[in-house]
């Protein structure tokens, strides 16, 4: 049987085509050496790399080297390897193929495959991709939620049941998340992360206790600890934010399932299992899976069918630099409440949810006018959890409306209104959120303005966008706050 290739985001058991199968696994530190990676994230991956390894024992060649080459030149075998997860490692592995006995199979990971998902896009011309008609074709093609041909209570979406505002308390009062309780192999790798540190590699973010799953057994732990204790809160306050409760309702599991070490579809079903046996409520269950297997296969799908040139699109010409302090994930370099929290989130885990990533970091990027790509790396090098296919969509398409309106027929801007209505984080702030112009005035406020006047043409076609932009014609001081403002104006 040929030895498997894997890499650091294939380390679940459905990477292996029977469980004795000899594998080949490559740890190349270039990839450090070339871009500050947040440290949480370079231990995660370590850690679930060599746990992988221990797991698999004799079976395992595990190499630590420079480069994916020099590890291969050191294994004179057959091989096979699961399609990767970037365009780049593509169009590695194709290489490779060329020089080399390597057998190229399928991804992996993922609960539509490749071909489904062509044959449904390309049934619709391409065009209108939405997100709401591929998660109904995944629900009846992978027979979830379903009877017969209807979903099972009659309804598609709870969505309407899951933006509600935060409660008036600090907390959701769940018990704290499953935590892992770190090893020796934890020790190492923070070892060896420190001495790569004292040879000059830089790192962002603080280290800290590893707080993401990073083996088999840890994922699964995590999976039942989220279904028992949080998937009955998971959809009611799955669009707000609390300064006090970082992790809020949420799985905490895009981490291990983005490591490969969890399949979405055991999480689909432990899901929908807790909603039979009367333990999670519909709306919740829905709101899940629709994020598992809606979603997160939507924007893996994207990443390929849009091709390898999407990840350039900056339709609204956004060219400026990311500033130093967002980069290096210093919250002293701002005094937007808001923005500040955030960048501790990131900074202290690597982590935040989904509305902090959306509506903080990146309506604060879009309205700044940043250059998209830029954003991209950043996400994907800060976040535990970033890989280039899910954040090239979800950073160029559905963050910054670089696509033009690809991926979301509306950008995702937001001012200071909308924030103090979804979280608690504006009542601490020197800005008031109903101010834009003034000592007081609020920035997100001031640059969702701004923002919606620099693209005023451009949006003015957009009939989503109709009445936000009529908006600016009420403002009796546009003149003046653009005049205040000439590096968004
Ligand atoms: P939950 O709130 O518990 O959601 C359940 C699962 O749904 C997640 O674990 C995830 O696997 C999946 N999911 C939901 N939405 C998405 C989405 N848009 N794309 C992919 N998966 C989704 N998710 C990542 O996995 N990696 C990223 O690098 C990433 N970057 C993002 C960047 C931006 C700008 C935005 C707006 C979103 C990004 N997301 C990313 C999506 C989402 O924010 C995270 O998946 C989620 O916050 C992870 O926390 P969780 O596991 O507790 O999620
Ligand atoms: Fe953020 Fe503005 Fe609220 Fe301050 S007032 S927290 S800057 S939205």
């Amino acid at each position: 049987m040929r030895r498997r290739w894997l890499f650091g985001d294939q380390l679940g058991p459905a990477f292996l085509d029977v469980p004795d199968q000899p594998v080949l696994m490559i740890e190349s530190h270039d990839v450090l050496r070339r871009r500050p990676f947040h440290r949480q994230k370079a231990h995660l991956v370590l850690s679930a790399m060599r746990h992988r390894a221990a797991e698999l024992g004799d079976q395992v060649t595990y190499l630590i080297t420079d480069s994916y080459r020099e590890g291969l030149a050191q294994v004179d075998e057959p091989l096979s390897v699961c399609q990767p997860t970037s365009w780049a490692a593509l169009h590695f592995v194709d290489r490779l193929a060329a020089e080399r006995d390597l057998e190229r199979l399928p991804a992996r990971g993922y609960a539509t495959p490749r071909a489904d998902f062509t044959t449904w896009a390309d049934a619709r011309g391409g065009k209108r991709l939405l997100m709401e008609d591929f998660y109904r074709d995944s629900r009846r093609r992978l027979d979830v939620m379903m009877e017969g041909a209807e979903p099972l209570t009659g309804r598609w979406n709870y969505d309407a049941e899951n933006r509600e505002r935060p409660p008036r308390t600090a907390t959701l009062s769940l018990p704290e998340p499953w935590w892992p309780v770190e090893d020796e192999i934890d020790a190492e790798v923070r070892d060896d992360l420190d001495r790569l540190e004292r040879e000059g590699v830089h790192f962002v973010g603080e280290d800290g206790p590893r707080t993401f799953a990073a083996s088999r057994a840890e994922s699964l732990a995590a999976l039942a600890d989220f279904i028992t204790h949080r998937l009955p809160t998971f959809g009611r306050y799955e669009d707000a934010t609390l300064r006090e409760d970082r992790w809020m309702a949420h799985s905490l599991l895009s981490a291990p399932l983005n490591l490969g070490l969890l399949d979405p579809m055991e999480e689909v079903d432990a899901a929908v299992e807790a909603y039979r046996a009367g333990d999670a409520p519909i709306a919740s269950v829905e709101g899940f899976v629709r994020q598992v297997i809606g979603w997160r296969d939507y924007i893996w799908h994207l990443y390929w069918y849009l091709g390898e040139d999407y990840r350039d699109r900056n339709e609204l010409e956004a060219v400026r630099d990311l500033p130093e302090w967002f980069v290096e994930l210093d919250p002293s370099g701002t005094d937007a409440a808001c923005l500040s929290w955030a960048l501790t989130s990131v900074r202290e885990s690597g982590w935040a949810h989904h509305i902090p990533r959306l509506m903080i970091l990146g309506n604060y990027a879009l309205q700044q006018g940043w250059n998209p790509q830029q954003l991209t790396d950043w996400f994907h090098r800060s976040f535990v959890d970033g890989y280039d296919w899910v954040m090239v969509p979800n950073v160029v398409g559905m963050s910054q409306h670089a696509d033009g309106g690809v991926l979301a027929t509306k950008p995702y801007a937001g001012g200071g209104n909308y924030i103090n209505t979804m979280t608690d984080l504006c009542g601490t702030c020197v800005y008031d959120p109903k101010l834009r112009r003034g000592e007081k005035a609020c920035p997100f406020t001031a640059g969702y303005w701004l923002f919606l006047n620099r693209h005023r043409e451009r949006f003015a076609q957009n009939f989503r966008m109709g009445q936000m932009v009529r908006g600016l014609d009420r403002l009796s001081d546009l003149d003046e706050l653009v005049a205040e403002n000439p590096d968004l104006a």
